[in-house]
């Protein structure tokens, strides 16, 4: 299918009527929120079909896969729409006595038209995600879906304006040069989701407004395997990371830090667990992936056949392989003597998106002193499932989290407010000038606070 881009003469009508439905307050009624969201479910539910398809031809998916996308966005549509009420609930501060009667609240109030990029690897989810919590927050929104599915995008941009708001929530669709042109808006937030290179130009564009982002980039997520783990588990469970989407996720495990005593068992296992996923050889969703979704892996491969999983060991730690983020069906193994050696190669690198320990020990597990955006023992890729941890990220793996009530609140603003009644002027008045000493001494009274012994307070143990 080949998508219609958006002209570029419209973004200015687009962007202004959106700032007009913002203005006109369209989005504050929660009832009116909870509605947009359970459209989006809606939409995902009534089209399952269309959207089955739409990812078959871009990106080869079984429909399994696909199901497990669209049910998240579903899912997360619905959970927040039954969640909304407490998100939004003002917060009130606690405060010493003499401020109670000053209602110190925090107001979650909208922030303002948002702009989301989404990339080409989960189309229809990373779309709708970023989506779901800008509904919840009240933020009208373009959706500036990834041009290289194409498929997914046109049927998004056909069922939109059928499910939401068109008021509230567009589509615009584009490559580089339309988005670049889409940056020099002033939006109130932009949520990027995509490569570090691209999240760059995204973050100096936003600089020239001052305007908040979120990023949601990717790189290389490590797999560490004490010498006490199950591998036939481990080969399973690193493999359903590794295989699901061809590899071409940003979590998924980029790279294997094994004993060397257990490399050798360790491949062997990977391959017979390869053979029982995969009997024919070839993964599931290679078949159709347009040329330029390979780039990040092309450079690395001149003559090999990229339909299958390439495990390889004894993988130096200068490897190419071991560079940028593989985002596709190779696996190297990298030989170390122990955890610290483990360690001290995370730490030396890039800070990654996820970090994927296999290990009972539970001194390993609390002490894990490697940094990463996510720390999962045992799994790969399993932590998305979890619809109420954040998706976290750190270093270059960029900022900002999400999913549900942590996106919900990327695009809200917390408004602090008190309303200071006029009988508070009694213990107000001092701070008035001119400033006689007696008052100096009620104001500064802070200045002198009794500082309590460290071992009396809680969680600090050394005097
Ligand atoms: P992509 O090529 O679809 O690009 C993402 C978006 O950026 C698209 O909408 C595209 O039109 C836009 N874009 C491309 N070039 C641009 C430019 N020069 N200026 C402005 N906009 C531009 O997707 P991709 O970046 O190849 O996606 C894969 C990457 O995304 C991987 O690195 C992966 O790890 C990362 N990723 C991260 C997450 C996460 O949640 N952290 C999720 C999925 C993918």
């Amino acid at each position: 299918m080949s998508l219609q881009y958006t002209p570029v003469d419209e973004y200015s009508s687009i962007y202004d009527s959106l700032q007009a439905t913002f203005a006109k307050g369209t989005a504050l009624p929660l009832a009116w929120r909870k509605h947009q969201l359970l459209q989006v479910a809606r939409m995902g539910q009534e089209n399952k079909d269309a959207f089955i398809s739409a990812l078959k031809a871009d990106l080869n998916r079984p429909v399994m896969e696909t199901l497990v996308e669209l049910g998240s966005a579903v899912e997360r549509a619905i959970l927040s729409a039954q969640q909304l009420d407490e998100w939004a609930q003002p917060e009130m501060v606690t405060v010493p006595e003499w401020q109670q009667s000053w209602l110190p609240t925090i107001y979650k109030t909208l922030l303002g038209v948002v702009l989301i990029i989404s990339p080409w690897n989960y189309p229809v989810l990373l779309a709708l995600q970023p989506l779901i919590g800008a509904i919840a927050a009240g933020c009208p929104s373009v959706l500036k879906v990834s041009e290289i599915a194409d498929n997914s995008a046109s049927l998004m941009t056909d069922l939109l304006p059928k499910y939401l708001d068109p008021s509230a929530f567009r589509i615009i669709n584009g490559g580089p040069t339309e988005t670049t042109r889409l940056l020099e808006f002033k939006w109130d937030h932009i949520f990027y989701t995509g490569n570090g290179r691209v999240g760059r130009i995204v973050a100096a564009a936003a600089a020239k407004h001052l305007t908040p982002i979120t990023l949601e980039l990717g790189g290389k997520s490590p797999v560490f395997i004490d010498d006490k783990t199950d591998l036939k588990v481990a080969a399973q469970r690193i493999l359903w990371g590794k295989t699901t989407n061809a590899g071409q996720i940003c979590i998924a495990p980029d790279y294997v830090l094994v004993p060397r005593g257990s490399q050798e068992a360790l491949l062997d296992v990977l391959k017979e667990e390869l053979r029982s996923f995969y009997p024919d050889g070839a993964l599931t969703a290679l078949g159709s992936v347009p040329q330029p979704m390979w780039s990040p892996v092309e450079k690395l491969t001149s003559n090999v056949l990229l339909s299958n999983l390439h495990c390889s060991k004894d993988v130096s730690p200068h490897d190419v392989l071991l560079e940028d983020e593989i985002f596709g069906p190779f696996l190297p193994l990298v030989p170390v003597d122990d955890l610290q050696e483990a360690l001290e190669y995370i730490n030396a690198r890039p800070h990654p998106l996820a970090l994927y320990v296999f290990t009972h020990d539970p001194q390993v597990k609390q002490s894990y002193p490697a940094r990463s955006g996510s720390i999962i023992f045992n799994d790969t890729f399993q932590q998305v499932a979890v619809s109420g941890l954040p998706f976290s990220r750190i270093g270059e793996s960029g900022y900002g989290s999400q999913t549900m009530k942590y996106t919900y609140d990327r695009f809200t603003h917390l408004r602090s407010s008190v309303d200071i009644p006029l009988q508070a002027e009694q213990s107000l008045g001092a701070r008035y000038p001119p400033y006689s000493a007696e008052n100096t001494k009620i104001i500064g009274v802070a200045a002198d606070l009794k500082i309590p012994m460290s071992n009396s307070v809680d969680g600090i143990v050394n005097a």
